[in-house]
């Protein structure tokens, strides 16, 4: 299946677990443990029936509530502890190539079925199973790219394709994270690509908002704008960013959490416009 030629594609339209730690720690001797090891513990196989052909198939899905949150990043990025949760947001089929994030994992209708089959289906390549207990960035950023493409093809919402996007980005940035700083080029190519896919999440989100009504994303109004603004701030629209942020300030609803966001935001959007201002 070819997906490399994913940057020329044009996306938008114009118009539950239990805690089983602690078994092995009993031993007074602490051991150094195989990360895969550990990341494994916190997925599991879930079984999907596939919407497009019927078959059913195993994807690693997260255990609930077991991964722990550290921080997040500006653009909301969740960090938790031992695993980056981003690599399993997207249910793949094995069998047709079918993808989709899990939220919006949900029956299609038979034209939406039709495209998927003749446009990805007819051209793609049964997987085997392979034998990992996790999956890699490689493996994570190839599911999300049959995602996008999953929801091009299907003509799914534009919110639909820039959290695709969303999610790809912070894909690459957990691997150029991941890999060893002698990796330059590598990590370079990770930034690039990076950026590349926050650009593309920025106009659909923008789209959407034209568009869609709230929840977007499972966002609230606020909390989208918020991240709308910080994308516009990455990308250099300083002004569009400017304009969000006192948007949201002069919100009386706004809540805590995404109010001291934009506060950071704020500063951060002064200095940078400041010196925008002194390189004219
Ligand atoms: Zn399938």
């Amino acid at each position: 299946m070819g997906i490399e030629g994913l940057g020329d594609l044009d996306i938008y339209d114009d118009d539950s677990a239990k805690n089983e730690d602690g078994a092995e720690e009993s031993q007074k001797t602490v051991k150094v443990r195989d990360p895969e090891e550990v990341e494994a513990e916190y997925v599991f196989d879930k079984t999907y029936t596939c919407p497009v052909c019927d078959k059913s198939f195993k994807s690693k899905t997260l255990k609930s509530n077991k991964a722990k949150l550290i921080s997040t990043d500006m653009d909301l990025r969740p960090v938790h502890q031992n695993i980056d949760t981003v690599k399993y947001d997207v249910v793949a089929c094995p069998c047709c190539g079918y993808a989709v994030l899990n939220r919006y994992f949900a029956p299609l209708t038979s034209m939406q079925v039709k495209k998927i089959k003749e446009a990805i289906s007819k051209n793609y390549k049964i997987k085997e199973e392979k034998k990992s207990k996790i999956y890699s960035y490689e493996e994570a950023i190839e599911r999300s790219k049959l995602a996008l493409l999953s929801s091009v093809i299907k003509v799914g919402k534009d919110s639909e394709k820039a959290y695709v996007c969303l999610k790809t980005a912070w894909l690459f940035r957990g691997k150029a994270e991941h890999l060893p700083e002698s990796e330059v080029e590598e990590i370079k190519r990770c930034e690039k690509e990076e950026e590349a896919f926050l650009s593309k999440a920025y106009d659909g989100m923008v789209a959407a908002r034209r568009k869609e009504l709230f929840p977007i994303c499972g966002m609230d109004e606020l909390t989208f704008d918020y991240l709308l603004a910080t994308l516009a701030h990455r990308l250099g629209h300083l002004d569009v960013s400017a304009r969000l942020v006192g948007e949201i300030m002069a919100k009386p609803t706004a809540n805590r959490r995404i109010k001291e966001k934009t506060g950071i935001l704020k500063e951060v959007l002064k200095k940078d416009i400041q010196a925008k201002k002194q390189n004219e």
